[in-house]
């Protein structure tokens, strides 16, 4: 007879935006008023903290006029290649969830009138770990911009890294998106990659670091292995702050760390002169 453990429900990461009328910040543990939130771009205006919040929201204030010009993805759809236990009904709760087939979709659209191609994962669908479709599609946006001549932005929020459920098919995305980064510097397409909170493992170890400019978001977590992970193996104590952008920009991982609500500004100002002046 095999004895199993009940499985206790394990408590989920924070995905989606909280519900309610008021909502406590994890940061500073206060109250506040849902619609001050929205107001601040779902930053604490206690504390400063960067709440999680999915591509769609940053959409609405990076892109003139709130809105993508078009989106692609929509029809792409992960195989089973592992018959992986309970893979295929986690993504089934996701796409009901966020009404998308996988972690990561690609808008176009114009940020301070210059036209971009944004790829995007995102953390509700399976962490918005990297599989053979969130690899395609950032291939596909990386080709899209080479071949109208864009600046091409990777917008990650990724803790999942490469995706366990795919086994080697979501490894072998990391050589297949840096490929298609190697296109684009080849192009002379300005590739700029905006880290927000987290971005781990396989995709921070591949597309995700490799932009001509890397822009993080306050406190973001960036890296490979997790801090805890990396504790445990080489038995010391870990400096404040590690892995956090503010540690990886002093220590020249990243370029820049941006607040969300200059986010924009800041695009738009390194947009017209990277790129405007000579290509718009
Ligand atoms: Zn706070």
């Amino acid at each position: 007879m095999i004895f199993r453990r009940p499985r206790k429900p394990r408590p989920t990461a924070q995905p989606d935006i909280p519900e309610g009328l008021w909502i406590k910040c994890p940061g500073c543990k206060e109250l506040i008023y849902r619609l001050q939130l929205e107001e601040h771009l779902w930053v604490c205006p206690q504390c400063g903290l960067h709440f999680r919040i999915p591509p769609d929201v940053y959409i609405q204030f990076l892109f003139d006029g709130g809105i993508p010009e078009e989106i692609l993805g929509m029809d792409l759809y992960a195989e089973d290649p592992l018959s992986f236990p309970q893979y295929q009904e986690k993504l089934e709760r996701a796409r009901k969830r966020t009404g998308q087939p996988d972690a990561a979709l690609v808008y176009t659209g114009k940020i301070g009138g210059i036209p971009v191609v944004l790829f995007a994962t995102d953390f509700r669908v399976l962490a918005g770990s990297m599989g053979a479709v969130v690899g395609e599609l950032f291939v596909r946006g990386a080709h899209l911009a080479i071949e109208r001549r864009t600046p091409f932005l990777a917008l990650t929020s990724s803790g999942g890294g490469a995706r366990m459920q795919e086994g080697i098919l979501a490894l072998m995305q990391m050589a297949k998106t840096t490929v298609a980064v190697n296109e684009l510097q080849d192009a002379g397409i300005l590739y700029i990659n905006l880290l927000t909170d987290p971005t781990m493992g396989g995709v921070m170890a591949s597309f995700a670091a490799l932009g001509d400019l890397l822009i993080a978001e306050p406190g973001a977590l960036l890296g490979f292995a997790g801090p805890r992970v990396i504790q445990q193996t080489i038995r010391q104590k870990l400096p404040p702050g590690f892995q956090r952008a503010e540690f990886l920009l002093e220590h020249g991982l990243v370029d820049l760390v941006v607040p969300r609500h200059e986010l924009k500004s800041t695009l738009e100002l390194i947009l017209r002169l990277l790129w405007g002046e000579n290509h718009g």
